[in-house]
């Protein structure tokens, strides 16, 4: 294990997170792990010093919790990929460009996510949507076994038979609550060749396109995912397919079409153009019946930008309390995001009270009141005691972590 403190020249490098609201959070420390016996160490180095700690993978979070002033425990140095018939070991330090690559040479994948440099562990710990999910599932639903360290330097293998309570914890209730997850192994599936498509309209389209979408992805079949984005100046419904193309209700669009991509292209054509170091502030709920046009028309005038995904398929046929993540009868999230933090409060309040009052634990909100309830639903009463039982002095610990509310 390396320390790196504030005169290193790597310590800008990697105490700097992804959102850039939480670049002024300064570590004292950054550890620098990558083996299991390095984060033994900087679990020690940490509770020697009476310092707090943060796990960081891709330094993501949208609430900033990768980001310490005390210990903030590198796991870039781990992120190791491997394959052996069919499972996936993956480091919890790796990002999803790396992941889809590497599981690609093998002619696999995991159903995941779209940002390129977004951190497998923070996405699994958290549940995991992504273009396969309506098909496979959760990222977390293919997880088979993790390694974790816990705060006293208890190194713990978990799965269906072993510590099963913390393996069912692990998968969504949201990162950086247990302990420090050095590896993640996942059932892996075929890395399929894909189309993605883009049907666009002008911005004034948006209230019949939101009234047709809500209609239709939900319940498209399990190939194909349409999400859909409403900015300032159009409206677009995106996503990819692993069938022939089908337009659902939306003949009436600008369509644009690239066949057969591999995975990884598919991946990373979706994320060309995104800007980075954007403050961009955002909101999210889940919902289970289709938003009223009038209430539509009230959202388009919030001034925000509002992104739909789809839920359904795969992600609803497994049961509540099969995994920590409870959001098992959800048709869609909406997310509400932009630089202006007024216009994404405004536009969460008015289409809040419609939804389900569930909240992504991947997208969490620092504003909100009833956190536990939103995260965690029924699960919530389990995860605060297993909580308990793997960190009973609370080392791992944030605003709305499991155990600040026991
Ligand atoms: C550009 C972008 C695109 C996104 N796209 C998607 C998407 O397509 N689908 C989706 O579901 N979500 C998506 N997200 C949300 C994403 O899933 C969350 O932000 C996720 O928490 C990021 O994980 P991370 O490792 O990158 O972040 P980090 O900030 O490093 O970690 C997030 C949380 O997990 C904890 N953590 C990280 N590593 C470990 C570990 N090894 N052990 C224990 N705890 C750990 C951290 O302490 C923190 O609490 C996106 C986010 C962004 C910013």
């Amino acid at each position: 294990m390396e320390l790196i403190g504030p005169d290193d020249a790597l310590y800008d490098v990697l105490r700097r997170p992804a959102q850039p609201q939480y670049r002024d959070i300064r570590p004292q420390v950054i550890a620098r792990c990558s083996s299991t016996d390095d984060v033994i160490e900087a679990l020690a180095y940490a509770r020697s010093a009476g310092l707090p700690v943060a796990p960081r993978g891709g330094g993501h979070c949208f609430a900033g919790r990768s980001s310490t002033t005390g210990v903030q425990i590198d796991l870039s140095g781990l992120s190791a990929i491997s394959v052996d018939s069919g499972v996936a070991t993956i480091g919890a330090g790796a990002r999803l460009t790396a992941v889809y690559q590497g599981l690609h040479e093998h002619g696999l994948t995991i159903p995941a996510g779209c940002g390129p440099t977004v951190g497998i562990a923070g996405l699994t710990l958290g549940g995991g949507l992504g273009l396969l999910g309506r098909k496979y599932g959760l990222t977390c639903d293919r997880l088979v076994a993790a390694t974790v360290v816990l705060a006293d330097g208890t190194v713990v293998a978990c799965d269906a038979s072993r510590n099963a309570d913390l393996f069912w914890a692990l998968r969504g209730a949201g990162g950086g609550q247990f302990g420090v997850v050095t590896s993640l192994v996942f059932a892996a599936v075929p890395s399929p060749a894909a189309t993605r498509f883009r049907i666009t309209w002008p911005r004034d389209r948006a209230a019949e396109v939101i009234d047709a979408w809500q209609a239709w992805a939900p319940d498209a079949p399990d190939d194909l995912t349409a999400c859909l984005t409403v900015t300032g100046d159009r409206t677009e419904v995106f996503g990819a397919t692993l069938a022939a193309f089908d337009p659902g209700p939306f003949v009436d669009g600008e369509v644009e079409l690239r066949d057969d991509l591999s995975w990884p292209d598919l991946k990373r054509s979706l994320s060309e153009g995104d800007a980075e170091d954007r403050v961009v502030h955002s909101k999210s709920g889940f919902f289970r019946t289709p938003l009223p046009r009038s209430v539509v028309s009230e959202l388009l005038g919030a001034g925000c930008d509002l992104n739909f995904t789809p839920m359904g398929g795969a992600y609803n046929r497994v049961p509540v309390d099969a995994t920590a993540f409870a959001h098992r009868g959800e048709r869609f999230l909406i997310e509400h995001a932009g630089p202006d933090r007024s216009a994404v409060r405004r536009s969460w309040a008015i289409a809040q009270p419609h939804g389900s009052g569930r909240v992504y634990p991947n997208f969490p909100d620092p504003e909100l009141a009833d956190w536990a309830a939103a995260y965690n639903g029924p699960n919530y009463a389990r995860l605060a005691d297993i909580k308990h039982q793997y960190d009973p002095s609370d080392v791992f610990n944030f605003p709305q972590a499991l155990g600040g509310a026991r």
